[in-house]
């Protein structure tokens, strides 16, 4: 069997942009994919809506254990105005920003759109994509005919190939097709994995109570703290669950209570209303209005009654009749609420996978493996994941690029 120039496993949102940006350059790369239909991720992602991209980004809007600079360098290859520019003018997707958000959605509202158009560039760019087509073994060859790699598929279908790039996502709804084989198989090649963890995912509460409180959705400052020490804060929108907790705000911090080092780690909430000192203020000035009253005029009834059973407080107690000792424990409910946690609703639901292929081991510039060459990584299973906003996308699509552009740099140099 002769080798292709070079195979792209994973036609998700990095493996489609590898294999336009591949094809582009002459690479005339095969993408090979799990599911039937590529794109399975793109079509859900956004409630349906696909949040293509943010509006304004920042390093501190991604996270991973490697090098900041090196993360620098990888986005400064493609900055966030050009990849507007081509979703907008060579995809011919029209974008809109979502005001509140800053999020950037097609104005169609369609994650379909993006997908389709995904993948009429990939056919026009002469990329192909094989389908169903799932890798479940790797093996590094040395033929005459230039092959590196021998890909085996769990029916026992071989390609063999000159370069190969694994786009093969995390592990986090594993329904798409992105099952987590990825990581194994960069492992058996060789390379270190910062811990995998879900990350983007609901909580657990460890106190039954909040339950009562599931589908009220507020505006709340998080801080995931470790001692003293604030590790993030962040604030947006917050939503009460069966289970616990999630919306924007939790899913952003959740990555501190996923991970592998999340002993010790606390999450605490400032339910946005009014500022410690104001609310100190009311409950002292408060007079003959009752302790729930005041806080009724801030917070929803119901997590009014909740953070009030949590200081031992009586709702209908007069302002002037709270004693400090029960002032001070409510104070610290409003501004400084301890939200125990029981877990996370892991990979069934998080958004993506934290952890992945450490960028030490990849040459910045091409995003080229250092312990195999030939081998590129780009996407969700390399060591980086950014916050709800469109982040990983971008991150999807820059490395996607940037990997393709390389392959075909290698081959033609070779030619
Ligand atoms: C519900 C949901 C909503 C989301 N919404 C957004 C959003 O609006 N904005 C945003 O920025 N991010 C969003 N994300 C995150 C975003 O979808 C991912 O970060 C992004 O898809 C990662 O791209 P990727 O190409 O690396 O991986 P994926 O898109 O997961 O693609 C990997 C592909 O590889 C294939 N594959 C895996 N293993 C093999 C194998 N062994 N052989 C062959 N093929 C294989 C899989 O089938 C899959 O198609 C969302 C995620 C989820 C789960």
């Amino acid at each position: 069997m002769s080798a292709e120039n070079c195979v792209i496993v994973g036609a998700g949102a990095a493996g489609l942009m590898a294999g336009i940006f591949a094809a582009r350059g002459g690479a005339r790369p095969v993408i090979v994919e799990t599911k039937e239909k590529p794109g399975a991720k793109i079509r859900i992602s956004g409630g349906g809506r696909c949040n293509v991209l943010p509006s304004v980004v920042e390093l501190s809007d991604f996270h991973t254990s490697g090098s900041s600079h090196a993360l620098r360098n990888l986005f400064a290859t493609w900055p966030l105005e050009r990849v507007t520019e081509f979703f907008e003018r060579e995809l011919g997707i029209a974008l809109y920003v979502e005001e509140e958000t800053g999020k950037v959605f097609p104005k169609s509202d369609d994650a379909g759109e993006v997908l389709d158009a995904l993948l009429a560039a990939t056919h026009a760019a002469g990329a192909r994509i094989e389908s169903p087509w799932q890798l479940e073994r790797l093996e590094r060859v040395a033929h005459d005919d230039g092959a590196r790699f021998r890909l085996i598929a769990v029916d026992g279908r071989e390609l063999f190939a000159r370069t190969l790039v694994l786009a093969t996502g995390g592990k986090s709804v594993p329904k798409t097709g992105s099952d987590g084989r990825g990581f194994e198989l960069a492992r058996e090649l060789g390379h270190t994995l910062a811990p995998l963890h879900a990350a983007l995912v609901p909580l657990y509460s460890a106190d039954p109570r909040s339950a009562e409180l599931a589908g009220i959705a507020l505006r709340v400052r998080l801080r995931a703290v470790r001692g003293e020490c604030v590790l993030e804060e962040r604030e947006n929108d917050f939503l009460f669950t069966h289970k616990g907790f999630s919306g924007p705000v939790v899913l952003d911090v959740s990555r501190h209570f996923a991970a592998p080092d999340a002993e010790g780690v606390r999450l605490l909430a400032h339910w946005l209303g009014l500022h410690r000192l104001d609310w100190d203020e009311h409950l002292r000035q408060g007079g003959k209005k009752t302790v729930g009253g005041i806080l009724r005029e801030e917070l929803p009834r119901r997590v009014v009654a909740w953070l009030l059973a949590r200081a031992e407080v009586d709702a209908e107690r007069k302002a002037s009749e709270l004693s400090r000792e029960r002032r001070l424990a409510l104070l610290r409910e409003l501004v400084d609420c301890d939200l125990v946690l029981a877990g996370d609703d892991g990979y069934r639901t998080a958004e993506v996978t934290g952890g992945g292929v450490v960028l030490e081991e990849l040459v910045t510039k091409t995003l080229e493996s250092r312990r195999v060459p030939g081998l590129y990584f780009c996407g969700e299973i390399v060591d980086v994941t950014g916050r709800i906003g469109g982040f990983n996308f971008l991150w999807a699509w820059v490395s996607g690029r940037l990997a393709g552009q390389s392959v075909a740099r290698e081959l033609a140099a070779k030619t």
